[in-house]
């Protein structure tokens, strides 16, 4: 195990220091400096990711021109600068509904701002407005996705099975894999994305695509240059874990199997955590603290539970979000 090291992402002399003594570096938050990678990566450090997935992810617009650049589809969207430029890209995507949102610092529906009809556009604009925005046309999916893929050294790209997001306030809460509603063909063009994705930025280790199922296409939003709360599951559900995975790519090692062992669900726990005996009495039921201090909106655990089939899984589930849902 390494030495702990603590220091602030803008220092040089602390991030650099990370790298002494070490096989391999990695991240697993996007939020950190793509400067602070390449500085690394010019001292001679290996860096796994590299600065080139922080870079494309910590800019909305990037990401979205990444995908286009791949054949991939996704929402209409267009950047805005300014306030004419907010009236063009409207019109851009086809008019409302829409959502603004900031292309930098944005999380769990933070920096985003719905605009429903014309009389909706200053007032998004008083709550955003800048340079540095844009704008989405709203997707009517029928469902939110993703795709968790783990790119190794040598290229090979290995996928789980296609995860079920359900959200509210824009976080996440419950993700459910392998979806019910995800075939072979969702799979696989799923699957394609994630290693288009990874073969584009020479990705090694885990990464994720926050997508949409609208129309029988798949759209992506989000990328994720790191293991994703979608993939929280795979501890239990299945055959080695993003967290695994992720190690073994960066350090060179064979992926292991990314196939289910079980029908599986995750559920966050946001602002607090629940009852720990009312939860581990749920058969299949698994929790995780991360050791946070309750605070509103923030995500201070998590709980996957396992069955044999779908079927049995439903009433697990089903108890572990009133358990939650208690909780507050
Ligand atoms: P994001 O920060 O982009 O992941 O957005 C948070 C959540 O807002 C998503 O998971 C969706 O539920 C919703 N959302 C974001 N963008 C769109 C869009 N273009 N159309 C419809 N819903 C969206």
């Amino acid at each position: 195990v390494g030495e702990l090291k603590v220091g602030a992402l803008d220092d040089g002399g602390a991030v650099a220091s990370t790298a002494d003594g070490a096989v391999v570096v990695t991240y697993e938050w996007e939020g950190v400096p793509a400067d602070a990678v390449r500085a690394l990566e010019a001292r001679g450090a290996v860096v796994r990711p590299g600065a080139r997935p922080l870079e494309v992810a910590q800019d909305r617009l990037a990401e979205k021109e990444l995908f286009s650049r791949l054949g991939i589809g996704t929402a209409p969207y267009a950047a805005v600068d300014d306030r004419p430029g907010l009236d063009d890209a409207l019109a851009r995507v086809g008019g409302p509904p829409a959502i603004l949102k900031t292309r930098r610092g944005g999380y769990d529906g933070k920096g985003q701002c719905r605009i429903d009809s014309y009389g909706e556009v200053d007032g998004a604009w008083d709550a955003l407005g800048g340079p540095g925005l844009v704008l989405e046309g709203f997707v009517a999916f029928d469902r939110e996705l993703s795709v968790v893929a783990v790119r190794a050294v040598d290229g090979e790209v290995r996928a789980w099975p296609l995860a079920e997001n359900r959200h509210r306030d824009g976080i996440l809460r419950v993700t459910r894999a392998p979806s019910p509603f995800v075939d072979a063909a969702t799979q696989a063009a799923g699957e394609e994305i994630g290693r288009l994705v990874a073969d584009e930025l020479g990705h090694v280790g885990v990464l994720a695509v926050e997508l949409f199922a609208a129309d029988g296409r798949l759209l992506a939003n989000e990328l994720a240059p790191r293991v994703h709360n979608s993939g929280h599951w795979t501890i239990e559900g299945a055959e080695t874990s993003q967290f695994e995975n992720h190690l073994r790519a960066i350090l060179g090692l064979p992926l292991g199997s990314t196939a289910p062992r079980a029908a599986s669900a995750m559920v966050n726990c946001i602002g607090v955590l629940p009852d720990r005996h009312e939860i581990l009495a749920v058969p299949g039921a698994h929790l995780y603290d991360y050791g946070k201090p309750a605070r509103p909106g923030r995500k201070v655990g998590h709980v996957t539970v396992t069955a044999p089939t779908e079927h049995d899984l439903a009433p697990r589930l089903a108890e572990v979000e009133a358990i939650i849902e208690r909780a507050g």
